[in-house]
This record gives C-alpha cells, sequence and structure tokens, in this order.
C-alpha cells in the first residue's frame, strides 16, 4: 500500500485496476451521448455523386461569358431523382439544390440570376463552378471518420447516419454504485434530528457518473458500522465499480479507510492534494473502490481529477471528444491565490472569457463542505506544490463543464 502519493501516481495506480470495456449495438436512433467503441468507416461516398449546391440551371460555363445568353431548357433534375439527360451547347438543365449534375454541365447558374421565356432560360448572372458538390469531396467510402472513443451527439450521430450506419458500436456503460458513509446522513426532505444533516454528495457523484457515460445507482448511505458497511460492500459484486464518500480520514469512526486496509486490497490512501487530501483506492473482493472523502467539495473534486481519468482510461475514451468533465487551460489571475504546502492545489476559481484571454477570480471562502463554492465557481486552480499564485500571472486551471 502507498501513501501520500501525488495524484500522476494516484491515477496511475488506479488505472492498473480498469474496470471492464464490452461492446454493444444499439440503433442509431438509441445511440445519444454514447462512446463509439470502434472507429466508424463511411459505407458511402460523401457526397455519393455530383450534385448542386443551389436551385438554378445547370450549363456550360463556356457558353456564359456575356449577360443575357439564351438556353433552351431540356430537362429538369430532381432530388431523388434520375440522373438528367446530357446538355449539349446552347442548352441548360434545371436543377434542384442536391439533384445530381448532367454530363455535359460544368457549373451552375442561381435561379435568381435567370429569367424564364417560355421553353428558354435568359442568364443574367455568374455561371459557377463551385457550385458543384463534387462526388466524395467530403468523404469518400471506407474513410474512418469517426475515431473510436468518441461520444455521439449532434454532429457526430448525424455524420454515422450520412455514412450509412442505422446500427454503432458503443461502450456498454459500466454500472457504478455510489455509496455514502456516516451515522449523520439523512435523506433531504426529512425532517433532521439533532446532530444529523442531509446528504448531498451522492446526488453529485451519480449526475458526474453519467456525464461520463456511465451507469450510476444511489445505494441507501451506510451507517458507521464494520457489519453493515461489510455487507453493504458486499451487496456490491454485481457492480464495476464502487465509489463511497466518507470515512476515509484519520478519525476513529472512519470506517471505509479501516474496513478496507483490515478487509480489502488497499492500493493508496492519501494523495498530495488540497482540497482533497484523504481519497483511497482499492479492490474489494476484486471490485475497483475510490473511497472519495465526505467533505462535499473534496469528494466532488477528487472525483474530478482522479475518478474522472480512470474511467477516461479505463474505457479508452477519445482525449478530445470522449466523454470529460473538464478542459485544462492557461488563466490569468485577477487576485491573489493561496497554494498549498507539498500539495497540488486545488482553489475554486470563477472563468471568463475577456478580450480574447480567460481571467480567473475567486469569490466565496474556499471550505472543503461549502458547496456553494462549486455552484459559483467554473474551475479549479491546479497550483503546483508550495506555489502562491499572485495576481496578474498565468496559471494552469480545469475549466469545468
Ligand atoms: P468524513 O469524511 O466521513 O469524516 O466526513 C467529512 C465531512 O463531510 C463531515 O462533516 C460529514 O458530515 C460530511 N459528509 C460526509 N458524507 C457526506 C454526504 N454524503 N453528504 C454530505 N455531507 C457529507
Ligand atoms: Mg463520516
Amino acid at each position: 500500500m502507498e501513501t501520500r502519493v501525488t495524484l500522476e501516481r494516484a491515477i496511475r495506480i488506479a488505472c492498473a485496476n480498469p474496470m471492464p470495456r464490452a461492446v454493444e449495438n444499439v440503433p442509431l436512433e438509441d445511440a445519444r451521448q454514447r462512446v463509439l467503441a470502434t472507429p466508424l468507416p463511411s459505407l458511402v461516398d460523401d457526397p455519393r455523386f455530383d450534385n448542386s449546391a443551389m436551385d438554378g440551371f445547370a450549363v456550360m460555363s463556356s457558353e456564359c461569358g456575356s449577360k443575357g445568353t439564351r438556353l433552351k431548357i431540356i430537362g429538369t433534375s430532381q432530388t431523388g431523382g434520375e440522373k438528367p439527360p446530357a446538355i449539349a451547347p446552347g442548352e441548360a438543365c434545371k436543377i434542384m439544390t442536391g439533384a445530381p449534375m448532367p454530363d455535359g454541365a460544368d457549373a451552375i447558374v442561381m435561379v435568381e440570376d435567370t429569367q424564364l421565356e417560355g421553353g428558354h432560360v435568359v442568364i443574367n448572372g455568374p455561371a459557377r463552378p463551385n457550385f458543384i458538390r463534387k462526388r466524395a469531396e467530403n468523404l469518400s467510402k471506407g474513410q474512418e471518420a469517426l475515431p473510436e472513443g468518441i461520444q455521439l451527439s449532434s454532429a457526430t450521430l448525424a455524420l454515422a447516419g450520412t455514412m450509412g450506419h442505422g446500427e454503432v458500436p458503443v461502450i456498454r456503460r459500466p454500472r457504478i454504485a455510489i455509496l455514502s458513509t456516516g451515522d449523520e446522513l439523512v435523506e433531504p426532505g426529512t425532517e433532521l434530528k439533532p446532530g444529523q444533516i442531509y446528504e448531498s454528495n451522492s446526488h453529485a457523484l451519480c449526475s458526474l457518473v453519467e456525464m461520463m457515460g456511465c451507469e450510476a445507482t444511489r445505494i441507501a448511505a451506510s451507517n458507521d458500522s464494520m457489519a453493515e458497511l461489510r455487507r453493504t460492500l458486499d451487496s456490491l459484486s454485481p457492480y464495476d465499480a464502487i465509489l463511497t464518500s466518507g470515512g476515509v480520514s484519520m478519525g476513529e469512526w472512519d470506517l471505509v479507510r479501516r474496513i478496507m486496509e483490515e478487509e480489502g486490497e488497499l492500493a493508496f490512501w492519501r494523495i498530495n492534494l488540497r482540497p482533497g487530501g484523504p481519497p483511497l483506492f482499492g479492490t474489494w473482493k476484486g471490485t475497483p473502490l475510490f473511497g472519495l472523502p465526505g467533505n462535499p467539495v473534496s469528494s466532488l473534486v477528487v472525483f474530478h481529477v482522479l475518478v474522472a481519468p480512470w474511467i477516461s482510461e479505463s474505457l479508452g475514451y477519445h482525449e478530445e471528444m470522449g466523454p470529460r468533465l473538464s478542459q485544462k487551460v492557461s488563466v490569468k489571475l485577477e487576485d491573489d491565490v493561496a497554494g498549498a504546502p507539498g500539495k497540488l492545489c486545488l482553489r475554486r476559481i470563477r472563468i471568463r472569457s475577456e478580450k480574447g484571454q480567460l481571467l480567473a477570480t475567486t469569490h466565496t471562502h474556499q471550505g472543503s463542505g461549502n458547496m456553494h463554492s462549486m455552484v459559483v465557481h467554473n474551475g479549479l486552480t491546479l497550483l503546483p506544490p508550495d506555489t502562491d499564485g499572485k495576481a496578474g500571472e498565468a496559471i494552469d486551471a480545469l475549466w469545468l463543464i
């Protein structure tokens, strides 16, 4: 068991125990927000055939040099229709946006630049070759346009459709159990007895788990009792991973740490991080388990910097385009921000874009029990150990999504 590890080391240790990655095929219309399990090749050329980008007339550009050219209309090319007959000198073909180009034509005149005269069209504007969308100018058949690990949403879903996929291979959502621990915790909406507080961490953690493309199950909070904790952890064997919150500090009643030390496989305990120093990672009867701190801010912050990277790595998410919760950016500080001796310091900051740069301010007090600070801020500093941030300085930060 290692202790007081760096964040990088903690991630590495956890990644030695990944979640299982399984693949399932789902209909495209059920694939929203899912993660692609293999690269997806195009089954067709895009566009499939040369077609018009405008409603207008397909013409020979060499014929349309002077304004007022009069051409005979020999047919109409419609979307979904057959390829129209070829045009010869002196002829034009009426054409719709997306309809196939007739042979012989090398340019389009927009309908706005024409005038009809019986069976003829008078050309009053330019004949433009760039209004032809060329076969395969976007994608060629067989081209892998969507990489493995990408999250399917809006444009990526539409592109999967463009490429002809009615079904897509996606990563099966791993099932993650979220277990709060603490005698003091009761459900929001119920009456509080002296000493009790509302349980809140599990709601944030379930939401983050789902944003990371996994299935979250909220387990009823466990009391601070070894027997109950053991019974509950044993009941979680069908899950792919367990996230607990609370009970990992130095106190006598920090039983998640004790039970993992005595009966689980503990890989590390404590990270050089502020806030969020006490987490542990190990396995309970083979199931990966993160013991997150109970302090509400700490539990969220540790999810962002430790659990989210572990999920990404376990499941092979695309670094840029896979599900993720934050983006590393450089921000200019507007206030002094104190770092922490020997620890990576994750102060809450509000990041905003102004005049081409990202500025960061801090507002409320930074107690690790103050969930309001996670709502009014949208980022975390990445201040290296023993480093303070000074107003005017550029520092690395995580911009939270
Ligand atoms: P612990 O890590 O168990 O010592 O808890 C640290 C602090 O976080 C204590 O003030 C707890 O009451 C609080 N806490 C622990 N778990 C939760 C939870 N699930 N929701 C809200 N607060 C919690
Ligand atoms: Mg506790």
